[in-house]
């Protein structure tokens, strides 16, 4: 016969064995547009051009999976329906942020541990309150409603805010980027809540000499919209994704009840918009950076720690391949320094010659063919005549110019892309650590989030 005191100690025995098994933290890295290609082609430049490693960390990790990407109402998703169904489980239509088709609110993983008690955090390359980043914290029925969104995230309690996008915080009477309609003052919002608030490019010294202690709670974004690219950063000079995550995995991991913190690569799929392969790439390597801290993380508490690479769906189409050759040629792109959509598309400014110069010191194009040059030539005829509206199918509502050159690149490098959105293909997953073998083989996008919850102890059901 069991008795009372007997029966009370089996079952203290079964809560610790039960909560010892679960992910105490828990690292959740989303790939925005990162597609097998976007992978692929990454850990190709770093191996035969950087000559830096054969392989990215994140085609290392031991689990690997193929994930779907739809939506509830489309094959080809957009971020917000890939990523409510990363975040909650569910399948929702394209535009809606943690809401199921029918304008419920649907709980997310992040909401999730904080129920349980863990620390949080959100970081992203993005606008914080972008679709990816948004879906973990905020309800809402359209993803542009990017004010709303940021009303939601002074309510949640996350711990850890750390991105761009100030411009939906500021007040519009202290500062002239806000993009706030009414007169409210997020930030201050935040600080009388007791976050410490780190806004504009002057606040990253600050950052990054910030020491977190525990149960500080912290507001940062640096930048009025999305932080730069990866490959126009060193001018910058702020906070790279391996900072952000860095200092984030330095304040979440004080919490005794552990962590759980979303990591966006958010511009991988911005770069693929544009059809920019060297902007991808480099976007690419910076996630593959800031997985390496939480790896270094996995290190010291293997037992405890899940960490899972995930995308929400691929972006343009990258198709690794072009013509009629099965040779690459990527040492092509080492001489491509700035971005396409951020730096390229405001180079050509009516001067023809200036432009061609600038080509050649900063795309590597010092060598162009007659025909490319007749290529870029109508772009700037489209620009000078201001026609850039009607040439949407063909250059995507980038600039002409940019895009010509981004497809020059592109086709020298040995590849080419099929759209300037989404593509509807599977996108590859991978995970180590507490857990990590839910992770393997082929799943739905709604299975990821289901695991995750379960690995950390609840469900989402
Ligand atoms: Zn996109």
């Amino acid at each position: 016969m069991l008795n009372r005191k007997k029966m009370v100690a089996i079952g203290m025995i079964f809560m610790a064995i039960t909560s010892f098994a679960k992910a105490k933290y828990v690292f959740y890295f989303i790939g925005d547009g990162m597609g097998a290609g976007q992978r692929q082609i990454t850990e190709e430049y770093q191996r035969t051009v950087l000559k830096n490693g054969d392989k990215l960390l994140v085609n290392s990790l031991p689990v690997a999976g193929i994930t779907t990407t739809y939506s509830a109402d489309t094959l080809i998703t957009d971020s917000a329906a890939s990523g409510t169904a990363l975040a909650t489980g569910y399948k929702t239509n394209n535009g809606y942020v943690a809401k199921d088709a029918n304008g419920n609110n649907l709980t997310t993983i992040l909401e999730l541990a904080r129920s349980k008690g863990m620390a949080t955090g959100i970081v992203t390359t993005t606008r914080l309150t972008h679709a990816t980043p948004a879906v973990f914290v905020s309800h809402n029925i359209n993803r542009d409603n990017e004010n709303e969104i940021a009303e939601d995230y002074v309510k949640s309690g996350v711990d850890y805010f750390a991105g761009g996008g100030y411009r939906h915080f500021t007040g519009k009477d202290s500062d002239s980027k806000s993009k706030r309609k009414d007169s409210r003052d997020l930030v201050k919002e935040f600080e009388n809540k007791g976050y410490m608030t780190f806004i504009g490019e002057d606040s990253a010294q600050g950052f990054e000499k910030w020491k977190p202690a525990a149960g500080q709670k912290v507001f940062a974004a640096f930048q009025s919209s999305h932080m730069p690219y990866s490959i126009d950063e060193k001018s910058k000079n702020l906070p790279s994704l391996k900072m952000m995550t860095e200092k984030g995995i330095e304040l979440l991991s004080q919490d005794k009840d552990g962590f759980f913190m979303m990591i966006e690569g958010g511009r991988i799929d911005h770069a693929s918009h544009a059809q920019d392969v060297q902007g991808t790439i480099y976007d690419t390597l910076a996630l593959d950076e800031a997985v390496k801290k939480a790896y270094d993380f996995y290190e010291k508490y293997p037992e405890d720690t899940l960490i899972v690479v995930a995308a929400d769906h691929e972006t343009g189409g990258m198709g690794l391949g072009f013509g009629n050759n099965y040779f690459m040629n990527l040492d092509q792109l080492k001489n491509v320094k700035v971005s396409i959509e951020d730096t390229l598309q405001n180079a050509y400014t009516g001067d023809r010659e200036a432009y061609f110069k600038y080509l050649a010191v900063n795309m590597g194009l010092s060598d162009l063919t007659q025909e490319e040059k007749n290529r870029i030539i109508k772009g700037m005829d489209l620009e000078d005549k201001k026609e850039t509206k009607d040439s949407s199918q063909l250059y995507g509502g980038y600039s002409p110019t940019a895009i010509a050159v981004a497809h020059i690149v592109s086709e020298r490098a040995g590849m080419q892309w099929t759209t300037f959105a989404h593509t509807g293909t599977q996108v590859p997953l991978s995970a180590i650590g507490k857990d990590a073998e839910r992770f393997g083989g082929f799943k739905d996008n709604t299975d990821i989030a289901k695991a995750i919850a379960e690995s950390m102890g609840m469900s989402l059901d």
